[in-house]
């Protein structure tokens, strides 16, 4: 079986006289170049260029972004779909998705909710803690909120 790879509009490379040419097309958000397997297979070709920006990039542009974890790189390419990379990562990193390690050194998968390094135990929150001096006050208040019975059927 021939194995079909992503392809999303053509990119030929520059030469020295001139730039090279991106074909846009249309993929889930906005227009776009990706080229699975040019990231797949091709380390060195360009395999996306983002809707806003010429800028092409390689799987080694997405390795870079991405600590050099391969798990990271894939998932980072697999989802662009019309932001930058170093968008998507800042993202990732922003709402939890992504927590990073400075112990290990490495990015870790935190789906969601921020939670202590898988290998060495390391917490964001714990270390986070330090001048954050902003809002003192909580809305949370322990028994605020109780389940109420809805609207009863009268029978
Ligand atoms: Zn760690």
């Amino acid at each position: 079986m021939e194995k079909k790879y992503l392809k999303v509009g053509t990119y030929v490379p520059g030469t020295e006289e001139k730039g090279p040419v991106i074909q846009r097309d249309y993929y889930r958000q906005g227009w776009i170049f990706k080229d699975g397997e040019a990231f797949l297979s091709h380390a060195d070709q360009v395999c996306y260029v983002p809707e806003l920006s010429d800028g092409g990039y390689t799987r080694q542009d997405f390795m870079e972004l991405c600590n050099g974890q391969e798990d990271f790189a894939v998932e980072c390419f697999r989802a662009v779909d019309w932001q930058c990379p170093e968008t998507w990562v800042d993202e990732q990193y922003r709402e939890d998705g992504w927590g990073y390690c400075p112990v290990c050194g490495k990015i870790y998968d935190m789906a969601g909710e921020a939670c202590a390094c898988p290998v060495c135990g390391w917490n964001p929150e714990e270390a986070g803690e330090n001048g954050d001096s902003e809002g003192g006050c909580r809305a949370a208040e322990p028994g605020g909120v109780q389940p109420q019975a809805g609207l009863e059927a009268g029978g």
